[in-house]
């Protein structure tokens, strides 16, 4: 089975089409949270995913934008944002969003846990060998897939020693990937990447495919049209900075 796992959409309508239309071959998706937030197209976005399977962990900006929770923790940027999406989003999205699963989610078995933050904690951010130890000690599983940072990557260890995991890729243009081939003594802590907002210097939309038979996740990165994605933001009168940001990739 080959899963494509999808993570921090962020209303970023252009860049999930372009990773739709790229996507290798798959049978089920995996989305591991933030939906909506940032970007302009929280519906469109929401109306997208919701076809694509039924696997979901939910993010902190998918309870803020339905009022799950407030928005004290955000910045004010991240705030106006959430503001915004609440006053925009359909009833029905909102009460979809309100719906979404706290992680772990097991997907696949007794092998692969999906989470939005950190497997102990929904919202932490993962993103030193540091913060991987704990969550990734105290698993039940032994590959796991987390979003939330925008970075992709991961950690990986073999009980003894630790790794990072950062795909290399050969330019920022086209459509690359970067393999990875899981060990059957490793333990994953594994992030696809932001597909509507990449903090990771690389402004293409990041995703990952899993395949349990080969035992491989594939790092992907696909180029997008910001423009528009940017036009959206700007025109919805949305914070520049949100726009200005897809391009730079930060
Ligand atoms: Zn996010």
């Amino acid at each position: 089975m080959r899963a494509l796992i999808l993570s921090d959409i962020h209303s970023n309508l252009e860049a999930l089409t372009a990773v739709m239309e790229s996507a290798p071959e798959h049978e089920v998706v995996w989305n591991l949270g933030d939906v909506v937030g940032y970007g302009a197209s929280p519906n469109e976005v929401i109306d997208r995913v919701r076809g694509l399977g039924q696997t979901f962990v939910r993010g902190n900006h998918d309870r803020a934008c339905s009022g799950l929770t407030g928005l004290e923790d955000f910045n004010p940027i991240a705030s106006r944002a959430a503001k915004w999406t609440r006053c925009v989003l359909s009833a029905e999205h909102t009460d979809w969003l309100k719906h979404i699963p706290q992680g772990p989610v097991m997907p696949d078995g007794p092998l692969v846990s999906c989470v939005h933050g950190s497997l102990l904690d929904e919202d932490e951010y993962v993103m030193t060998v540091r913060d991987a130890w704990l969550p990734l000690r105290e698993a039940q599983t032994r590959i796991n897939f987390f979003g939330h940072t925008h970075l992709q990557g991961g950690f990986a260890t073999n009980g003894e020693e630790w790794f990072r995991l950062s795909p290399k890729y050969g330019s920022r243009n086209g459509a690359e990937a970067y393999e990875l081939p899981l060990r059957a003594n490793g333990r994953y802590l594994i992030n696809p990447g932001s597909v509507g907002q990449p903090r990771d210097g690389d402004w293409r939309a990041a995703f990952a495919l899993y395949d349990d038979t080969a035992m491989t996740v594939a790092f992907c990165r696909v180029p997008y049209d910001v423009r528009q994605a940017q036009s959206r933001i700007l025109d919805a009168g949305l914070p520049d900075r949100l726009a200005f940001r897809l391009r730079e990739g930060r």
